[in-house]
């Protein structure tokens, strides 16, 4: 195994402590890190860094698909007067979007959209897949072929995936019946996990990919399928990752009180042993006593600013959250942006505009904004994977961004201030030059080894989606 052994040496990396000097990388042949050292020697034949390393930033919320709509809501509807977009304005559209796609065009679209997001340093992405079936609503030969193209296609891209195939049962509190346009989304828990079963054989984890389910909303779920859904996990992954879309607009919470008595954070919590192991994506519209309740558990909080603020959706209590010691992680979403960067400096700027303040989300211990929440980020989104990454750190992935030294947001600041220039600056392209996952090197100089031959693809899917 020693030739298999491979090595990068950084003059600075961001270890869990902070940055660090002269450190040596190695990592084996399946991509797992053997040993981080600092004040190492540099040596003759281990290659050398060209900037700041840093670890890749997990991406904890995607629904791939979406990427082909991105920018093509952005308009009110013509029609009378008082016409109001919102979420579920853009959510029709999505719905006509999703009942045209196909298992080529899926392909397609994952495979451009992690190539994106290796280039901005998303070296793992957790993929949220609701749409299962044919446009008719009835099974593919193999029930599984939807989600199979997008763990292929992730694995051709290099990202690091957790599939999480999506239980999405009804369409809405009270177990009402689907509406016709989400034919293509709908099972029951056992018809789910028959496909995860599915899913599972065909393609067996390993370093670079894990299995979990998503329970797509209170809304789409009741308490005794959510329940069965979860036993039938365990009997297969026992601790898996579980996430669920679970307060992001004031109509479900208000939906949520009326049905169920409980708004839904509290509902969850109250009846589920909600732990580390999940991620409540979209915990927008929590109260006092809910934060400081989710906090607790230890779940990781997703918050997808872009696709929020995109959406209208409204603004998470991250002051109080993170105060109370809340776990957080970012995603794409509906990937109108993918870049962690734009994620943690919206995540700051949606609590400076309320509150009329600057750096609201530093803390004592860490009074750099962009060091807290990159650090915070990291750690809940590993947690949200249920794979070993996030950190530099022996075990864990060989996940890292290579950052161009020489740009001009961080050139001549001394490293204390190369992750505020990363996140709050915006000066032309990308800090992020070179981008390794799992020790494979897929972006050099902020070109992905495919990207050409992907990037054709995309608007060929594209075209034949906008036909
Ligand atoms: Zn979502």
């Amino acid at each position: 195994m020693t030739q298999a052994t491979q090595s990068l040496f950084a003059d600075h990396a961001f270890l869990p402590e902070g940055w660090r000097r002269n450190v040596l990388l190695q990592w084996n042949a399946h991509g797992a890190l053997l040993s981080v050292t600092p004040d190492a020697q540099a040596s003759a034949g281990v290659a050398r860094a060209s900037g700041p390393v840093l670890p890749g930033m997990p991406n904890l919320h995607s629904h791939a698909f979406q990427r082909a709509m991105a920018g093509l809501t952005e308009y009110r509807a013509a029609s009378g007067t008082g016409a109001t977009d919102n979420f579920w304005s853009w959510r029709d559209l999505m719905y006509r979007f999703a009942a045209r796609i196909t298992p080529e065009g899926l392909a397609s679209i994952a495979q451009w959209l992690y190539i994106e997001m290796l280039k901005a340093g998303y070296t793992s992405v957790c993929e949220f897949h609701y749409v299962h079936h044919m446009q008719d609503g009835s099974r593919y030969a193999n029930a599984a072929e939807l989600a199979q193209r997008v763990v292929d296609a992730a694995g051709a891209s290099g990202i690091g995936i957790t599939m999480l195939p999506v239980l999405y049962q009804y369409a809405g509190f009270g177990a009402q019946p689907p509406r016709d346009d989400q034919r293509r989304f709908i099972n029951t828990p056992e018809s789910l996990l028959t496909l995860l079963d599915t899913l599972r054989s065909a393609r067996p984890e390993h370093g670079a990919l894990r299995y979990g389910v998503a329970p797509h909303s209170l809304r789409a779920v009741s308490n005794d399928t959510l329940r069965a859904l979860l036993d039938g996990l365990d009997a297969m992954s026992p601790g898996a990752p579980v996430h669920i879309h679970i307060a992001e607009q004031t109509a479900e919470v208000d939906a949520c009180i009326e049905t169920e008595g409980a708004r839904p954070v509290q509902w969850l919590l109250d009846r589920f042993d909600v732990d580390a192991r999940w991620c409540l994506v979209h915990a927008t519209h929590i109260d006092a006593d809910e934060t400081t309740a989710l906090a607790k558990s230890g779940a990781v909080a997703g918050l997808c600013l872009t696709t929020e603020a995109n959406l209208g959706d409204g603004i998470f209590p991250t002051h109080d959250y993170l105060e109370q010691r809340g776990r957080i992680g970012v995603g794409s979403d509906s990937h109108i942006g993918v870049d962690w960067r734009a994620e943690l400096r919206l995540l700051e700027y949606g609590q400076r505009l309320s509150r009329r303040q600057r750096n609201v989300l530093a803390s004592a211990d860490m009074p750099r904004v962009a060091d807290r929440l990159f650090a915070a980020s990291l750690e809940g989104g590993a947690l949200a994977t249920g794979r070993a990454v996030g950190a530099l750190r022996t075990g864990a992935r060989a996940d890292f961004i290579v950052l161009d030294a020489n740009h001009a947001s961080i050139a001549e600041h001394g490293s204390d201030a190369w992750l505020s220039g990363v996140v709050f600056c915006e000066h032309g392209e990308t800090p992020i030059r070179d981008v390794y996952a799992g020790g494979l090197k897929v972006v050099d100089g902020r070109k992905h080894r495919d990207e050409e031959r992907a990037y054709a693809q995309y608007r060929a899917a594209l075209a034949e989606l906008l036909k």
